[in-house]
């Protein structure tokens, strides 16, 4: 490779939550950090735009202020339809913080740019990684517009195509990841749909889902998943999509004056953080980049936030030591996400039957109890796996307050 253009002690490519997060964390302990994204921002994430308990924590600890995103709406209510069709409320707790959200990506990923930015980070726009090649003592990548630059640490946080995984030979090329999800915003929906966040478990979809996500100003971010290999094929999905918003129950719900703001889209979602290849020599993975995404639900910016944070975290705790920088990731990593994972796997197997994804509904609206426990599982107030760990027990821990107190 030719000479470097610029040595920094940490490269992060992609500066959506996963890479924010972490060069916000890198560049308050005084890290000299270089963020290169290939977009401009504000950019689109084709996304549900759902901010869980987790996602909600982790923004708040980096110091986000919800203010900064001009289409945050808070959460009260998880409504889930059933296959039978019955619909349960589920609440989320009133008081003690947020519990949910919902915030367009093109504003939230900005906001978060932003607060890199203001961290110390240097933050560049409309810079492509080209290439990566690890050596000895650093990694070198090269990027549009800027040349090599040289670091003892790459963070890739470039998202389901990660460039610098590509880079490094360690992409699996058939990989188009474990679920395929669409989404349009619509205005002017109903009432209901301007502020309830509703999910539709369509028994054709099974284990995959559709929803309507409330955003400011009268929009909903309407979309469906669809887990790969089951239900329908990513070909069809177009199809699939003019035909759900047809369905009488959605149609409904959106309201008769609900029309389309600009296209619908569609992306993969990556979710086999198990398997997935978190480091390799001065390089680390997080994000979608690690497929890091709730197998069940699709989620990611939460474990996108935390995956960054724990790989600034590891960075910190072991500059000069890219071994022991990886084990220390890798570990956090199998603690903090792996056993949900696993457990949310075998869920979303449960879901793919019509009879499982109906019981699972008429078990969690039992009682007011049920209901309220539900609500905060679902939305990841405590890992999903909590019951299995042991380890992670505390006091309060199913009572913990929520973020933004
Ligand atoms: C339809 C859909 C709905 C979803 N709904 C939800 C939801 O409601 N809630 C939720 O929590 N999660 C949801 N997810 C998942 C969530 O969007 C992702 O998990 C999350 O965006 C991951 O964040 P990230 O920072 O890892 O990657 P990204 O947000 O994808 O950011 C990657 C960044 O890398 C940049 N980049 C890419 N290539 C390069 C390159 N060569 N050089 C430089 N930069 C590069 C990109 O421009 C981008 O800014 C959904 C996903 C889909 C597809």
């Amino acid at each position: 490779m030719v000479p470097p253009t610029r040595t920094v002690d940490v490269v992060v490519v992609g500066a959506g939550p996963a890479g924010s997060a972490a060069a916000t964390t890198l560049a308050r302990a005084g890290t000299d950090v270089l963020v290169v994204d290939k977009a401009t921002f504000p950019r689109e994430k084709i996304c549900g735009d759902g901010l869980t308990t987790a996602a909600l924590r982790e923004l708040d600890e980096l110091g986000l202020d919800p203010r900064t995103v001009p289409s945050w709406v808070d959460i009260d209510d998880v409504v889930v339809r059933s296959p039978s069709g019955r619909e349960v409320t589920f609440p989320l707790p009133r008081d003690g913080g947020r519990y949910g959200a919902v915030a367009r990506r093109r504003e939230l990923d900005a906001a978060l740019a932003d607060l890199a930015r203001r961290a110390g980070a240097e933050v560049l726009e409309g810079r492509a990684l080209r290439s990566a090649s690890d050596g000895a003592d650093a990694i070198e990548l090269e990027v549009e517009g800027l040349g090599v630059v040289r670091a003892a640490t790459a963070i890739g946080a470039d998202g389901m195509w990660s460039a610098l995984r590509r880079s490094l030979g360690l992409a699996d090329p058939s990989y188009r990841g474990e679920w395929h999800a669409f989404r349009q915003y619509l205005t002017d929906v109903s009432p209901r749909a301007a502020r309830e966040l509703v999910v539709w478990f369509e028994p054709d979809l099974l284990p995959g889902y559709a929803w309507s996500f409330p955003v400011a100003g009268g929009v909903a971010n309407v979309g469906y998943g669809i887990l790969r290999g089951r239900s329908y094929k990513v070909a069809d999905m177009g199809a699939v999509w003019r035909e759900l918003l047809a369905r009488p129950h959605i149609r409904a719900f959106l309201g008769p004056d609900a029309r389309p703001e600009g296209p619908h889209r569609a992306w993969p979602i990556p979710a086999r953080i198990d398997r997935a290849v978190l480091s390799a020599g001065h390089a680390l993975f997080v994000g979608d980049a690690a497929a890091a995404t709730d197998p069940m639900t699709g989620e990611g910016i939460g474990q996108a936030l935390a995956t960054g944070r724990w790989a600034a975290e590891a960075v910190l705790a072991h500059a000069g030591d890219p071994a022991a920088v990886a084990v220390s990731y890798e570990q956090e990593v199998r603690r903090g996400l792996v056993t949900d994972h696993l457990l949310a796997e075998r869920l979303s197997a449960v879901l793919a039957h019509p009879l499982g994804a109906r019981g699972a509904v008429w078990a969690a609206g039992l009682s007011d109890w049920t209901r309220r426990n539900f609500a905060r599982w679902l939305f990841e107030d405590y890992p999903r796996a909590l019951l299995l760990t042991p380890r992670r027990w505390h006091g309060g821990m199913f009572t913990g307050p929520g973020a933004y107190r």
